[in-house]
């Protein structure tokens, strides 16, 4: 592996750069300098959501960015994401017409003409599931987005589709780090060419989500474990943050960090000048704590 432009094949005419910049927890104060300066750092793929309510900024930025650096729109990688909805909030899981309204309104705010990946940000869509799939293919047919996918579904919202007679999803966006590491959902997606694309690769660190009221389901054992990778990075003189964001990309999954610090933007892109060896890569196999924390208001897998 070399250069952090390094990309995972998305389906068999789309490729995913192996490294993303995450928009989440991003205020719209922050979110055009940084995401202008993440592109300048090297970044080529940004990863966001109408539900971070920052559309409209990190559009901003992407402009900025593009216009600073010099590059074309193809040479970024945008991926978006449709709020479905959640009966359980309140909130009427949106129709087969309101999907295709939603990533025209998200297309508008980023003021992009397609982006290259569209994802059903979580299953809470209940009966409207399989129309806003439905509507999600379309809107790749449209040329609205150049590959489709879904986020935080299981094997058996997986299932579902599958069921259906309908395309598999390019990629599968959910939780993944060595305490979430969900074998049996990745030999599923493994079986059924769907990518795995990671986030929160960072959840093991002290540092991750530390301000008040950031959603975060981790737990005393779990806080209490900060420094669990401290020794394995030392032994590579890497960071613990980029032990852990390497750890994905040599699993073959995409990953989405974010900060708002600069040194930490250069540091969790600089993955490729060491790798974690076999004996390493074994005992992280071993540490795997279950479902993961970063939805603390919700469980995206039912
Ligand atoms: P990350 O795993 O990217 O961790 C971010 C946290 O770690 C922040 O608190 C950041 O603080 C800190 N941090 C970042 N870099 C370093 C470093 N080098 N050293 C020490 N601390 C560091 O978490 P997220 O949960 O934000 O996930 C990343 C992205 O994934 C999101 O932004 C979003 O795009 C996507 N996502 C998708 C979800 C989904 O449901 N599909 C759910 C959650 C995330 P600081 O900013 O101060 O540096």
């Amino acid at each position: 592996m070399s250069g952090p432009t390094i990309t995972f094949p998305l389906n068999s005419e789309t490729a995913i750069p192996a490294v993303g910049f995450g928009t989440y927890l991003i205020s719209n104060d922050d979110a055009e300098l940084t995401i202008s300066s993440a592109i300048a750092a090297g970044y080529r793929h940004i990863d966001t959501a109408s539900g971070y309510r920052n559309e409209e900024t990190v559009g901003a930025g992407i402009k900025s960015g593009l216009h600073k650096e010099g590059i074309a729109r193809a040479d970024l990688f945008v991926t978006a994401k449709l709020w479905p909805g959640n009966p359980a909030w309140g909130d009427a899981p949106k129709t087969g017409e309101q999907t295709l309204e939603e990533c025209d309104a998200s297309l508008a705010r980023l003021g992009l003409d397609y982006v290259d990946l569209y994802l059903i940000h979580a299953p809470y869509g209940g009966n409207m599931r399989l129309e806003q799939w439905r509507a999600l293919l379309e809107l790749k047919a449209r040329g609205k987005a150049r590959s489709v996918g879904v986020s935080n579904f299981n094997e058996g919202h997986l299932d579902e589709i599958k069921a259906a007679g309908l395309p598999m999803p390019d990629a599968n966006q959910i939780e993944l780090h060595p305490w979430s590491q969900k074998p049996k959902l990745l030999s599923y997606m493994k079986a059924h060419d769907i990518a795995p694309i990671a986030y929160s690769s960072l959840v093991p660190l002290s540092t991750w989500r530390v301000e008040k009221g950031q959603d975060s389901a981790k737990t005393d054992d779990m806080k209490a474990d900060s420094t669990a990778f401290k020794a394995m990075a030392e032994k590579y003189g890497v960071s613990e943050a980029q032990l852990l964001l390497r750890w994905g990309v040599q699993n073959g999954y995409a990953v989405l960090p974010k900060s708002l610090n600069p040194d930490r933007m250069r540091q969790n892109i600089d993955l490729f000048s060491f790798s974690i060896d076999e004996a390493d890569m074994a005992t992280m196999a071993t540490m795997d704590r279950g479902e993961g924390v970063a939805w603390a208001s919700g469980d995206p897998s039912k």
